[in-house]
């Protein structure tokens, strides 16, 4: 099959299209043709690599995937429990539990003894093809577009499972937002107002401000012009501070302490300024604040989420589709920020 791999870490010039083994699948697995991924961050921390991180080379990047079963392990023509068939349209949830395990038997696979994230350490979604155990796939109604599946998959299982879940986010709390333009932070844009929110996003630029709004943003604070934009989150909430504060940048920790009102929650899937910064342990005693950290969702919460999206009550965002060959420069758009939307990948 084709595929685009990496045989050595570095910038997107090391991205090459070239042939792959296509994959066999096991008992228990499906075969899929992809005709769509989506692009995620942790694509380009991959491909550049960090200490400590051990990979087969070949590598091939990419968590989100949609396309069509082929083919089941054993030539099985329907899955064990006959809830897919070949032909069916499906998209993945990256968050690959053992299946075996306490936690996986409990039904909370995101915390599994041996977790892995597709395209992480496992050969990812940039290809043609793509084995995984059918309990990764949701069925997709056969007139939902690719894309739109793969712009929503992983983004939404996290702003889901971290709201929902994990921050039990309830109507008429008021939820601040850092960041517009990131995929999980449109996502948890709109899924705070799903659950009936009043949502407050604090931004970088003008222009990622008025496409929060155009999603559903309530309250625009611009922190290019408001260094400290917890006293402008402290003045939208009557000088209460928000419920919520969901925080994926990290290094804005201090200001999100001081943004949240007593007995606050602060929710956080990543670190996208750097995992090292300082905070004042004083807000957090003082004020009764909870530090609530998920990363992506259980099997369960995949398919309530999506059943959500294919049902149009969350709207996935696209920003544009590259041909899979192109992959390297639709890492580069990406990295540059230059998106609103996930960016996808067409595959032939
Ligand atoms: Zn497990």
């Amino acid at each position: 099959m084709k595929a685009v791999l990496f045989h050595k870490h570095g910038g997107p010039e090391v991205l090459e299209y070239s042939d792959f083994p296509t994959p066999q699948p096991k008992p228990g697995e499906a075969l899929v043709k992809l005709h769509a991924a989506a692009l995620n961050r942790m694509d380009i921390f991959v491909r550049n690599g960090w200490h400590g991180l051990k990979l087969d080379l070949p590598h091939i990047n990419g968590a989100d995937g949609a396309g069509e079963i082929v083919s089941f392990g054993d030539n099985a023509e329907k899955s064990e429990t006959g809830q897919l068939e070949i032909g069916d349209h499906v998209v993945i949830d990256a968050n690959l539990g053992c299946g075996d395990c306490e936690y996986c038997r409990s039904g909370r696979d995101n915390l599994c003894r041996n977790w892995h994230l597709l395209g992480e350490t496992i050969p990812g979604t940039y290809a043609e093809f793509i084995t995984l155990p059918v309990r990764q796939l949701y069925k997709l109604p056969k007139d939902y577009d690719y894309h739109l599946a793969v712009s929503a998959a992983l983004v939404y299982q996290t702003a889901w499972h971290s709201m929902v879940k994990r921050g039990e986010v309830k109507a008429g709390e008021t939820v601040a937002i850092v960041g517009a333009g990131g995929g999980v932070n449109s996502a948890s844009i709109q899924v705070g107002k799903y659950l009936g929110a009043r949502v407050i996003v604090i931004g970088s630029n003008s222009k990622k401000l008025e496409q929060a709004e155009a999603i559903g943003a309530d309250v625009l604070i611009d922190r290019s012009k408001e260094e400290d934009w917890s006293k402008a989150v402290f003045l939208a909430t009557g000088k209460q501070g928000a419920d919520v504060v969901v925080d994926n940048i990290g290094t804005t920790f201090p200001l999100s302490l001081r943004a949240l009102k007593k007995g606050g929650r602060l929710l956080t899937v990543g670190n996208s300024g750097g995992p090292h910064f300082e905070i004042d342990n004083r807000y957090i005693f003082a004020k009764h604040l909870s530090i609530l950290g998920s990363t992506m969702s259980t099997l369960a919460e995949f398919s309530e989420v999506m059943d959500l999206v294919v049902g149009g009550k969350l709207k996935p965002i696209h920003d544009m589709a590259f041909p899979l060959k192109e992959a390297a420069a639709a890492q580069v758009r990406l990295w540059h920020g230059e998106n609103f939307g996930r960016i996808t990948l067409t595959i032939p």
